[in-house]
């Protein structure tokens, strides 16, 4: 477990205390594993991760982390265009949008200070405060394009499910 990931598991277990939840080993392992890994997964992925390292645990629990995880502020849930709900960690002050491509399903972050300000004017124009957004970006990308994206996309999903 690295370091971070630590701190993410400290404050998160003193909010599940604050919140006079049960902090069980399971929660814990769930949570860290989830600080642990990079992207941007659907429960489903995620499960299948966490399953592969504790086969005991199961798949209601995993989904209750994630929405408590959420809740606390150290994960986001984000939606693109295919309606399957995906979490990231949220770190703080690590605002980004995403670009998809719709062929592979690959998801980049990306994220560019002059939109970001932009944004920002237009809702102040409006007399809006903003409290958030979301900027996504659909397409194909360039390994897709040359014919050599890889099989992981959401076209193979659904088989990827029977497994
Ligand atoms: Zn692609
Ligand atoms: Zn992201």
């Amino acid at each position: 477990m690295t370091s971070v990931t630590n701190d993410f598991l400290n404050c998160f277990l003193q909010f599940m205390n604050r919140k006079g939840l049960n902090t069980t080993s399971q929660r814990c392992a769930i949570a860290a594993a989830f600080f642990d890994l990079p992207g941007h997964h659907s429960l489903e992925e995620f499960y299948q991760h966490i399953v592969r390292q504790d086969p005991g645990i199961g798949q209601t629990t995993v989904y209750r982390t994630l929405k408590l995880l959420c809740e606390a502020g150290f994960a986001s849930e984000i939606h693109f265009s295919d309606g399957i709900a995906r979490y990231e960690v949220a770190k703080p002050n690590s605002h980004h949008d995403h670009i998809v491509c719709l062929s592979c399903g690959k998801i980049l972050e990306i994220c560019n200070q002059r939109i970001e300000a932009l944004q920002r004017e237009l809702a102040a124009s409006r007399d809006f405060t903003l409290s958030g957004h979301v900027h996504n970006l659909y397409g194909c990308c360039a390994d897709c394009r040359n014919g050599v994206g890889n099989d992981k996309g959401r076209a193979a999903e659904p088989e990827d499910l029977r497994k």
